[in-house]
């Protein structure tokens, strides 16, 4: 048994957040684990699907984590917030004129992120609601499109 304490995520490094298991947050070890398991049947043809999807949702979470600590928001990083959470309703929505977003003051448009982050991170899907810069079209969904090209995107560092 492990005897490590964690005082925060060992991914997303939330502060605040419990640990649930093995140091990460609940959000982060469903993910943290597939990661795992996917590198442990590295053999297995899907489990470098499974590798990726793992490690970009890894990702989002330390990214939404690290706008949360900085206490701020930029204007773009709202935009995708605006456009994630339209797809996740899917809806469509005109591209958001950004004179608007940059007239806001930083600690608002960081208001507006979180109250906005906590609705996106309560969609019911199998994956978390990736922050994309790619607005949405009706009929087409948004979550599944946002998924597929970050898939397709994917470098490993
Ligand atoms: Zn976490």
């Amino acid at each position: 048994m492990s005897t490590e304490k964690y005082t925060c995520c060992k991914n997303c490094i939330a502060e605040g957040r419990s640990i649930y298991k093995k140091g990460f947050c609940k959000k982060c070890y469903r993910w943290a684990m597939q990661l795992e398991k996917a590198n442990k049947n590295d053999f297995q043809p899907f489990s470098s699907y499974e590798r990726k999807q793992a490690i970009i949702a890894l990702q989002e979470f330390k990214r939404r984590e690290e706008i949360i600590k900085s206490g701020d928001c930029e204007p773009m990083q709202l935009e995708d917030m605006f456009i994630a959470i339209t797809g996740a309703c899917r809806s469509e929505i005109k591209p958001i004129p950004l004179e608007i977003l940059y007239q806001m003051t930083a600690r608002d448009r960081y208001r507006c992120f979180i109250i906005l982050l906590d609705i996106l991170e309560n969609v019911p899907r199998d994956a978390p609601v990736l922050l994309t810069s790619t607005y949405p079209t009706k009929g087409i969904d948004h979550h599944v499109q946002t998924w597929r090209s970050a898939l397709d995107n994917f470098e490993q560092d």
